[in-house]
């Protein structure tokens, strides 16, 4: 047994200190970044935030509005071959610019992405995404598919450590997703005791793979937009979102009523739910890693994601950036032990 003792940080142990600033107003900070990827050698241009791919948020009428804002969705992988063909069927202009198709690593799953991406092969970028980003099989995956698919950008995913970044760098991915345990309704903590705060875990990771030339996402953890702001500044390229985009008229889960209140179901996608939902069940070997909760619903997208792209704004605007790309340049952390004032906070 061994112990590291510096302390690992998350979003509530840290704020941006302010800077002097020659910008006048929020709208002269662009938000839109441009990036050339490791392998595929593809360039993208757009808002770095995406939608998460769950099947609660990653859906593809999310798609559809936040690609009005040049904002991306990893799209999750419960829809079937005829649900893409029909989407990517009405879906008009440069939809693939915007959307991955995501896949884990079971037997059928490369035949299930490469029937869809051969169908369409305008997709551009493939999202290969398991709980646990650690093992060889995984690694062995990802080569494989950037084997049978040379000129797709590939995210892949989950860690949360710079050797294993560049491992999965090198084995051919562009992108790497960044997070082991601090989701919304992410249980792995707590049945597992595995972790790692996200701010550290993002610093640490963004450093391995800028070194080498790939990117990285901030997957999980955010909760308000401070903390997407808090992200960008600790180095992340992109910023996914899964609760913060749950409880939309574009999110998917079902509308619950109680008390004239109205609510949306949102689960983890190893939650009992999602189990049950997608696989029959929880498998007598594992126990769900995920929760299942209703948060109140919010209307539409846009009106949170105005929220979050004016909240970043700002930051910007404090520091001194007048490109999001900048932000991380500008950025001291301040280490805190308090955050908001919640007197008036039910
Ligand atoms: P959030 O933005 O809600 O804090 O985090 C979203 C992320 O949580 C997802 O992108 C995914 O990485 C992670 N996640 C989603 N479902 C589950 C789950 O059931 N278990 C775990 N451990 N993580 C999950």
């Amino acid at each position: 047994m061994r112990i590291e003792n510096e302390i690992k940080l998350g979003f509530k142990d840290v704020m941006f200190r302010p800077k002097r600033s020659t910008l006048k107003s929020r709208s002269q900070v662009n938000l839109e970044r441009t990036f050339k990827f490791m392998h595929s050698n593809n360039e993208w241009t757009g808002v770095p935030i995406m939608a998460a791919n769950m099947d609660t948020v990653g859906t593809f009428e999310m798609a559809l509005k936040l690609a009005e804002k040049k904002i991306f969705t990893a799209v999750h992988k419960h829809y079937s071959f005829e649900e893409w063909n029909d989407f990517l069927d009405k879906a008009s202009g440069d939809i693939e610019n915007y959307i991955a198709i995501s896949t884990g690593t079971g037997e059928n799953d490369l035949d299930r992405i490469t029937k869809v991406i051969d169908a369409h092969p305008k997709l551009k970028f493939i999202c290969i995404d398991v709980a646990n980003g650690y093992s060889e099989h995984f690694v062995a995956f990802v080569k494989s598919t950037r084997q049978r698919f040379p000129d797709k950008v590939i995210l892949a995913g989950n860690v949360v450590t710079g050797e294993m970044v560049e491992e999965l760098l090198l084995a051919g991915a562009d992108i790497i997703k960044v997070g082991i345990g601090p989701g919304s309704v992410c249980t792995t903590r707590v049945k597992t005791g595995v972790g790692y705060p996200q701010l550290s875990a993002i610093i640490e990771c963004a450093d391995a793979a800028h070194g080498l030339g790939g990117q990285i996402i901030s997957d999980g953890g955010c909760a308000i937009p401070g903390d997407v702001a808090k992200a960008f500044g600790a180095g992340a390229d992109f910023v996914m979102l899964g609760g913060m985009l749950a409880g939309h008229d574009e999110s998917g889960g079902e509308m619950i009523e109680e008390d004239g209140k109205k609510y949306k179901q949102f689960y983890g996608m190893s939650s009992a739910t999602a189990m049950e939902k997608h696989v029959g069940g929880v498998a007598n070997y594992r126990a769900s890693e995920g929760k299942t909760v209703k948060v109140a619903y919010k209307g539409a997208v846009e009106n949170t994601v105005q929220d979050i792209l004016g909240g970043v704004r700002s930051t910007c605007t404090y520091v001194g950036a007048q490109q999001l790309k900048e932000l991380t340049k500008r950025t001291t952390f301040i280490r805190v032990a308090e955050q908001e004032n919640r007197v008036y906070t039910q």
